[in-house]
């Protein structure tokens, strides 16, 4: 790790403690045990002013949704509001949370590939501002239902332009292998469009298409937008179809490692925005609106998982493993996705690093591993270990395996500290728990 560019507000105090937020992060550890996730707000709360302020700077009719699905709670779903922000759930329980938390109902776009009809009914109910449906199954269910309930819904498609984007490159594929919405290149899309037009209860307003995640540059959002907006020429010109919303997903990258080098998010919105006008105005489509949906970028390095280091393995001439008080059971992204974290000892942050650990979880699965091969100090006691950029997709993933209690989420933000998600308890993680009948 770069201790030259920490993300936020991470410094390095005096006792060559990590700070995060103005706060030791050994004295959280501290006072709120461990596993714990804590979250930078203030770079939280700059990142989505930079997508804001971006569309703002280029006057852009936009909508930002917060993709939820990255980390969800009462009090994120309240930071969101705070900053203005759209939202995206996939689920009922996402949904749920939203609206307890008091999230503007007229915001919450509902995502998803198999919603059921009483998820589709509560979003209803709760008069949600857009469905990005998915499939024919849905489009009908959903006419189907908002007649029912004499209301008009608006609605995007999703659609698989056929590029898949990964990290460092692009794919284009005439037909996309994918569970996920309409295809544009096979005449799926299109029908679906038509049949949309002709519902009686759903209101199409534009496309949607998310083409990966942890993109690092704009070349698959370029294809997608050129792919997009060639069908929306010809759809308007055999059938009317009249595209009001460009919703072109999330899948910013981040840095998780010294290895990753994302484009800065002004930079690639900028090109993304910059391509949107072109071929509009190139093809003699009017300016849509240009919804985005990140997930990981808003809150993924503005997340720091801190545990206390236990045993060790040496297994000589071929490594050191250092164990720690987590593991999949909090981030099983290393064991999914051969996902690379780096990290540091919190308590000797600038100590020069002697030796090399492969820090293990304490799961009783070989493949619980979180980082292979970390340069650290020599680790003698408890120490604490500071796993960096794990703020998407780990406590949303979490789970008891093994009957590990998930751990508690800390906000800080101005040299305080909110608990925004308390550890579980034993009692907790028994309580859906029934006896077995006894004679
Ligand atoms: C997961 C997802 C996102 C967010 O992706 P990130 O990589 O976290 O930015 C956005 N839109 C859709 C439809 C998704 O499925």
């Amino acid at each position: 790790m770069n201790l030259t560019k920490l993300p936020g507000t991470m410094t390095i105090n005096t006792e060559d403690h990590l700070t995060i937020g103005g706060i030791d992060t050994v004295l959280l550890a501290d006072k709120y045990q461990t596993p714990l996730f804590v979250y930078d707000i203030a770079l939280i709360r700059e990142r989505c002013r930079e997508f804001k302020e971006t569309f703002e700077r280029k006057q852009i009719n936009a909508q930002v949704a917060y993709a939820s699905k990255a980390f969800s709670c009462l009090a994120i779903y309240q930071l969101m509001a705070q900053e203005g922000m759209s939202l995206d759930v996939v689920s009922g329980g996402e949904l749920y949370t939203a609206i307890q938390a008091g999230f503007p109902s007229e915001k919450i776009h509902f995502h998803g590939n198999n919603k059921t009809m009483t998820e589709i009914n509560a979003a209803l109910d709760y008069q949600i501002g857009c469905f990005v449906v998915d499939n024919f199954n849905e489009l009908n269910l959903l006419n189907q239902l908002a007649s029912k309930k004499e209301v008009i819904v608006k609605i995007l498609l999703r659609v698989t332009p056929g590029v898949e984007a990964h990290t460092h490159n692009y794919i284009s594929t005439g037909q996309e292998d994918s569970k996920f919405g309409f295809d544009l290149m096979n005449g799926q899309a299109e029908q679906a469009a038509i049949q949309a037009i002709e519902m009686s209860n759903v209101d199409l307003i534009g496309l949607h298409s998310h083409i990966g995640s942890q993109i690092f540059e704009s070349d698959g959002f370029l294809m997608a937008i050129d792919k997009l907006l060639s069908k929306t020429i010809d759809w308007q010109n055999t059938f009317g179809f009249k595209l009001s919303v460009l919703n072109l997903g999330g899948g910013f990258g981040i840095r998780y490692t010294e290895e990753d080098q994302p484009l800065a998010i002004p930079e690639l919105m900028e090109s993304i925005i910059d391509e949107v006008i072109l071929k509009t105005t190139e093809l003699g489509v009017e300016m849509p609106e240009i919804w985005l949906e990140p997930g990981r970028s808003l809150v993924g390095d503005a997340g720091t998982t801190l545990y206390e280091t236990g045993s060790q393995k040496e297994v000589p001439n071929v490594r050191n493993y250092l164990a720690v008080d987590g593991g999949m059971s909090d981030n099983i992204r290393p064991a999914l996705y051969d996902a690379k974290y780096t990290g540091v000892l919190a308590n000797r942050v600038t100590e020069q690093p002697t030796e090399t650990y492969s820090i293990a979880g304490k799961c009783c699965e070989s493949g619980d591993m979180l980082i292979w091969d970390l340069p650290l100090p020599k680790v003698q006691e408890a120490n604490i270990l500071a796993v960096f950029s794990t703020g998407a997709y780990g406590y949303s993933m979490a789970s008891n395996y093994n009957r590990i209690p998930r751990p508690a989420v800390v906000f800080v933000e101005n040299s305080t500290d909110f608990l925004a998600i308390r550890r579980e308890t034993y009692v907790d993680v028994m309580q859906l728990d029934i006896p077995f009948p006894t004679e």
